[in-house]
């Protein structure tokens, strides 16, 4: 890496484009950047490329297909399979950098990004004192950033096991425990199967607001082609044609406690909750082998309380409650985030009083995280080098 310190008085020709992540988002738009001529530098603060996968549950496979998963310019291989598993993840995402001959900082977490004085370029403060100034950056920190456990009144005068579902390996911790897991996204959702299929004496899942679950597949067709197709359709049209094929293929689970939403599955997307991928829950549910419980209103004298009353003592709470973007130390004070923390624009797009700050992987669409990174990254890669010019330095060979 060219010494950071000094990058900040490089001459705006000279600058880079940096690149804050490297996650399958951060690789996929560096690649982009690359294949345009452009100099691109990804600042990862671990260790390696891929940190988030190498770190989800080990059963963790694609929900999306191998082929609508790969990143622009290298397709997964075949071997991989059709749901590829996360070890293949990646052994693809380390590949995918070392193909495209990816420059990759390891190590260095960029604290806060601000516009340069003369309104050139972008400055970023990074760890160990550096000062890196690049002509555009790329945020790319993941939508899945930190870990996010609701302020559930009591919570410290619980004393049996308690951890966020991003610290979950593998049930072998859980087998013969008694394990409440809370919330019932895809995460949740496969956890309590995992357990169940590990041994855990008991699984109860805790739901507020009952999921729509649908099918991986269907006859073979993968419900992310359906995602792809109706994309663009209106909201409550995709409601409308979600709501008989919800009936068609998944069972009615409301005598189990998981009663089919009132709201429609693209009412849904729409306010952040993707459709939970059956991965074992329905025959789980069904069987009783996961029981459903009421939400989690906080915790008293080592219980849970749930919200119908109940109070429980399970061994085991996995909180599986989803993550913030942790978006405002880094750009909050630029403008660019909403009330809830989420970039404005993503994709080639930037704010008018921002020019040259892009972001990729802060939507959650119906069609696939990883496909949408690898369409911002093309489109970042168009913008960068339209809007940017001759300011950024080109690759020769
Ligand atoms: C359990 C799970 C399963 C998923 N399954 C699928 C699926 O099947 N199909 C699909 O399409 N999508 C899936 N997704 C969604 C999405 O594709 C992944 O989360 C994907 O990893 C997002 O890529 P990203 O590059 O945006 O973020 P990440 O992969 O999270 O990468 C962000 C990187 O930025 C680094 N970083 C963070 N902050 C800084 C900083 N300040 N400075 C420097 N580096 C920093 C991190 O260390 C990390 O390496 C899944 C998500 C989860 C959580």
């Amino acid at each position: 890496m060219p010494d950071s310190t000094a990058s900040a008085g490089l001459p705006p020709a000279d600058r880079p484009v940096y690149v804050i992540g490297g996650g399958p988002g951060g690789l996929a738009t560096a690649y982009a950047l690359r294949a345009r001529g452009v100099r691109a530098v990804v600042l990862e603060r671990s260790d390696r490329v891929g940190a988030s996968w190498r770190r989800h549950y080990d059963r963790l496979r694609l929900h999306t297909t191998r082929r609508l998963s790969s990143l622009p310019g290298l397709p997964m291989p075949r071997r991989f399979g059709r749901w590829p598993a996360r070890d293949d993840v990646v052994r693809y995402l380390e590949k995918y950098a070392e193909h495209h001959r990816l420059e990759v900082v390891t190590g260095v977490e960029v604290s806060r990004v601000e516009r340069t004085p003369d309104g050139t370029g972008w400055l970023l403060h990074a760890t160990g004192g550096r000062r890196l100034t690049g002509t555009a950056v790329v945020v790319a920190t993941g939508y899945n950033h930190t870990p996010y456990v609701p302020q559930w009144p009591g919570r410290d005068t619980y004393t049996g096991e308690f951890l966020h579902a991003s610290a979950y390996r593998n049930p072998v911790p859980y087998a013969g425990r008694d394990v409440l897991v809370v919330g019932v996204g895809n995460t949740g959702a496969e956890i309590a199967v995992d357990l169940v299929e590990g041994g855990a004496s008991r699984v109860r899942l805790s739901v507020r607001t009952a999921p729509h679950i649908v099918r991986r597949a269907t006859a073979g067709w993968p419900a992310q082609y359906t995602g792809v197709l109706v994309r663009r359709l209106p909201v409550g049209l995709v409601d409308r044609l979600a709501r008989p094929v919800a009936r068609l293929s998944v069972p009615d689970l409301s005598p189990h406690g998981l009663p089919r939403p009132d709201t429609g599955l693209y009412s849904r997307v729409a306010e952040g909750a993707i459709p939970v991928q059956d991965a074992g829950l329905i025959d789980a549910v069904r069987r009783g082998r996961v029981e459903v419980v009421a939400a989690v209103d906080g915790f008293e004298a080592g219980k849970v309380l749930l919200a119908d009353g109940t109070r429980t003592a399970p061994d085991a709470v996995i909180a599986a409650t989803g993550y913030r973007r942790g978006l405002e130390d880094l750009v909050g004070h630029l403008g660019v985030l909403d009330a809830a923390g989420r970039p404005l624009l993503h994709g080639g797009r930037t704010r008018p009083d921002a020019p040259g700050l892009y972001f990729t992987g802060f939507t959650n669409p119906i069609s696939g995280m990883l496909r949408e990174l690898s369409i911002d990254a093309r489109r970042i890669a168009r913008a960068v080098t339209k809007n940017a010019g001759d300011r950024v330095p080109r690759l020769t060979g």
